[in-house]
């Protein structure tokens, strides 16, 4: 089959294809299948939007179920049997056993839908405009949360003025001896200091997209306390790092910590369907009957397969017990990768994990023989020089040990590349 009516006919702006330029045709657990037959291992997992794994076969039926039955496909947000029941099984399952009072607010269905709410709601609750966000941070494409997002391409793309967010450092942005909490603290205590009072701290708890820097229990405890102090809502996305990622549901789970708004999406739905939602402490549920609309608010089919994910996975501990041996397995992995390169190092935290090698070429060259070699592998980080795992939580250990030993055979590779170039 010629590929030509990508180039004929897709914008310009499509990205993930020219990394991995095949034609996937099926998808089953961890390994993707392409249109020459050829497995592929999948380290990528839809950014995090499969971490049960494609075409999960329980979330699969009750899906086909539903379907046969002529369930409700769209119903805007009128109540369904399906969403009272994923509801139901939300509170049940995630929000009461963690104490968490939140009520669920249906947005848009994707994450930027999510962040998007956030910002409005906190701007409302507080009547401040100001929202504070972090370098390095990733949190939607649309203009607001285009306006939160650290990236200077992305940002570009808003082809106007991007207004309401102030850049702080994150946690370690000047390296360890450098305490960027102090320096926040300053910024808000100093009334001369340029920064209007904010409306929200918005923070991812590990950095997806900007390089998996982890904030530590106590830098998110202290933005907490100082967002308290200043009369700031605190806005933990949890759409990339949350639903298990870093080892528990939400990523920021036992560090005492109480969001008052948490956007979720990716692997909401556990299947990969489009459903983002954002998690509100009642207190701030202060929205007038449709003042926040949209067609697509709640997808019905992401209703089905978000109960089953939750019942099958989070109604006991032994889908997240097994995650602390398959974390011990990606650090191991990497481990094995970061001793083949000089000062390389491990980010990230949990089972969103990487290695730091230096630079985007050769973190670029690495992902890149992975793919000749059948693992399907992103980076991440400001330039790109973070080589980012975020395989499937249910990957099993021949998995990983296949994948792994395919990213050792391609770092070598890259780095006799490197060599070679470096030599001419
Ligand atoms: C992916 C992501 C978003 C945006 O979600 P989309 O579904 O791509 O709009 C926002 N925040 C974080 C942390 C993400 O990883």
């Amino acid at each position: 089959m010629t590929r030509d009516i990508y180039t004929r006919r897709e914008s310009e702006a499509r990205s993930y294809c020219r990394s991995f330029p095949t034609s996937f045709v099926k998808a089953q657990g961890s390994i993707l299948t392409d249109d020459t037959g050829r497995e592929y291992i999948d380290f990528l997992a839809g950014c995090s939007s499969l971490n049960y794994g494609h075409n999960d076969p329980d979330m699969k039926a009750a899906l086909i179920d539903h379907l046969m039955a002529d369930g409700v496909t769209h119903g805007l947000d009128m109540h369904t049997d399906q969403k009272e029941a994923f509801l139901t099984a939300f509170e049940e399952i995630i929000l009461r056993p963690r104490n968490m009072d939140h009520k669920v607010m249906m947005v848009g269905p994707t994450g930027t839908n999510a962040v998007e709410a956030a910002m409005k709601l906190a701007r409302k609750v507080t009547g401040r405009h100001n929202i504070v966000a972090f370098t390095n941070g990733f949190h939607g494409m649309t203009m607001g949360a285009l306006a939160a997002t650290g990236n200077s391409g992305k940002r570009g793309g808003g082809g106007m003025p991007l207004q309401g967010v102030t850049h702080l450092p994150f946690e370690g942005a000047f390296g360890p001896d450098v305490d960027t909490l102090k320096q926040i603290e300053f910024m808000l205590d100093n009334p001369s200091s340029g920064l209007d009072a904010p409306a929200a701290f918005l923070i991812e708890p590990v950095q997806g997209e900007g390089g998996l820097n982890a904030a530590s229990a106590d830098w998110l405890r202290g933005i907490a306390a100082l967002a308290k102090k200043h009369g700031a809502l605190l806005i933990l996305d949890d759409i990339q790092a949350g639903i298990g990622r870093t080892g528990t549901f939400f990523s920021f789970e036992e560090m005492g910590i109480e969001p008052d708004l948490i956007p979720l999406a990716k692997s909401l739905s556990g299947f990969g369907l489009p459903f983002a939602a954002l998690l509100v402490k009642p207190q701030h549920d202060i929205w007038k009957p449709a003042e926040h609309n949209g067609t697509f608010r709640g997808n019905t089919h992401a209703f089905v397969t978000a109960r089953v994910a939750l019942e099958k996975f989070w109604k006991d501990s032994a889908f997240q017990d097994s995650l602390t041996d398959k974390t011990r397995t990606v650090e191991t992995g990497l481990t094995s990768i970061a001793d083949m390169i000089d000062g390389a190092f491990l980010k990230g935290r949990g089972l969103m994990r990487g290695v730091d090698v230096g630079s985007g070429d050769l973190a670029g060259t690495i992902c890149a023989e992975a793919f000749k070699r059948g693992l399907i592998i992103e980076t991440s980080g400001a330039h790109d020089e973070v080589v980012k795992v975020l395989a499937p939580l249910t990957t099993t250990d021949e998995q990983f040990a296949a994948g792994f030993e395919i990213l050792r055979d391609a770092t070598r590779a890259a780095l006799t590349d490197t060599m070679k170039i470096a030599a001419e």
